[in-house]
């Protein structure tokens, strides 16, 4: 029998995604989308982070928390490939594997200390609010970058993007919104629904008006002529 091991977080996602419906299927992809790493004690400790911001992007090694009631299966529908052509779990990012660890490359805005509380403040994550992190790498480029690297289904960034447009509703509490929010929230909304994020079956237009709960707002879409508009932010 093999030996099995457990690991404590280390830190606490703060996030605008409050649910993983809409969430970015990869970091990056939405560089608007910020987010804070709390330490969490004994780990927020300013030696435990020396030296770390000096690098530019960091390597968060997380839990999928929000998926641990789901069992794996040995083949999945990976997005990229339209929802139809399964392919291995250890060939896949899905959320549903055997050990549920997720990784992503994020971008280091700053560290911060306030309140006793030592954060990292990073931009492009496609992390849930609350994920629990169990470890941070620095992203090393001469050995975590490969030039001319093969990735099969998914070469490059998806780039079929729906165009988004705002009612002028909208378009006013993004405005408001904005102002209490360090970020440009219409800029992060039209990231988030540019890369259409229904299950990959469904890119029809349809009847419905789709919802993702963003900040403390529900966002509130539906298509139309393969286009996204924009209803309401809904507090
Ligand atoms: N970059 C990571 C990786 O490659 O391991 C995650 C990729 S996974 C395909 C991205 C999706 O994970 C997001 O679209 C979101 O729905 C989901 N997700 C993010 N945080 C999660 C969490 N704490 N628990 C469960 N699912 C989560």
């Amino acid at each position: 029998m093999q030996k099995s091991y457990q690991f404590k977080p280390i830190g606490i996602i703060h996030s605008c995604f409050k649910e993983k419906f809409g969430i970015p299927r990869q970091a990056r992809l939405a560089t608007e989308a910020t987010a804070t790493l709390e330490l969490i004690p004994p780990y927020n400790n300013e030696n435990s982070i020396r030296e770390l911001e000096n690098f530019s992007h960091i390597w968060l090694i997380f839990i999928f928390h929000q998926s641990l009631s789901t069992q794996w299966k040995a083949m999945v529908r990976p997005p990229r490939l339209g929802g139809n052509k399964r392919v291995g779990v250890f060939a896949s990012r899905s959320p549903f594997r055997p050990n549920p660890i997720g990784m992503s490359l994020i971008k280091l805005r700053g560290i911060t200390q306030q309140k006793g509380k030592l954060s990292l403040e990073l931009q492009g994550a496609d992390l849930l609010d609350q994920t629990p992190v169990i470890d941070i790498k620095p992203y090393i480029p001469y050995a975590d970058s490969v030039e001319n690297a093969q990735s099969a289904y998914a070469p490059t960034a998806p780039e079929t993007l729906l165009p988004v447009v705002f009612s002028e509703t909208a378009q006013q509490q993004c405005r408001e919104k904005e102002k209490q929010l360090n970020t440009s929230l219409s800029l992060l909304i039209t990231q988030i629904l540019q890369q259409d994020p229904r299950p990959s079956y469904k890119t029809d237009d349809d009847e419905r008006i789709y919802a993702m709960k963003l900040y403390d707002f529900d966002l509130r879409w539906r298509y139309q002529n393969q286009h996204v508009y924009v209803i309401e932010l809904h507090f």
